[in-house]
């Protein structure tokens, strides 16, 4: 593979951890996973097999915390919903500024509305999952996070979300051909 930056061949390095700042989030880690290294220029490139169920584990981590979200995390669920930031701020009760200041980390969010954001993700999530006859997959992480939303939440903490990234090594196309059928 080769550097997107300057060209150069890059190394492959195995079973390495990627410190994942571009899912938005500052605390995000993927373990286990592939990087492609430049010894040129140091840039670093991790192979992600699949996008799009890495982000929903991440998403999931989210929703099953048991210390409040904060703005950038609420902004993370919001656009893995796919909602628009007008319409978010609709259902939340929000004015769009105030959602703004909220997902900016200008203010903070409400228990209500830090509980809503992560029911509507599940309904979200459950509605896709019997789509695909996936019910069974997610009964557990369900349990788990219905017993969270039974406290108050925590104080917000930038604890290190780890993902173990062997589990994500099917692909999407993989993955989409067993549903095709
Ligand atoms: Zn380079």
């Amino acid at each position: 593979m080769r550097c997107c930056n300057c060209g150069s061949e890059m190394i492959e390095k195995q079973h390495q951890t990627y410190h994942y700042l571009e899912s938005g989030l500052p605390n995000v880690y993927l373990q286990g996973i592939t990087v492609y290294e430049c010894p040129v220029c140091d840039e670093v490139m991790p192979e992600i097999p699949s996008l799009r169920k890495l982000h929903l584990a991440i998403a999931m981590e989210l929703v099953g915390k048991p210390d409040a979200l904060s703005g950038t995390e609420l902004r993370y669920l919001r656009k893995e919903m796919g909602v628009q930031a007008k319409t978010f701020a609709k259902m939340l009760g929000y004015t769009p500024q105030h959602l703004s200041r909220i997902e900016n980390g200008h203010e903070g969010i409400s228990e209500q509305a830090d509980k809503l954001t992560r029911s509507l993700f599940l309904m979200r999530r459950i509605e896709e999952a019997s789509l695909r006859n996936q019910l069974d997959e997610i009964k557990n992480q369900l349990d788990q996070i219905f017993a969270s939303f039974r406290d108050r939440l925590r104080k917000h903490s930038d604890r290190r979300i780890s993902i173990n990234m062997p589990a994500f090594m099917i692909s999407e196309k993989e993955e989409n051909s067993l549903f095709s059928t």
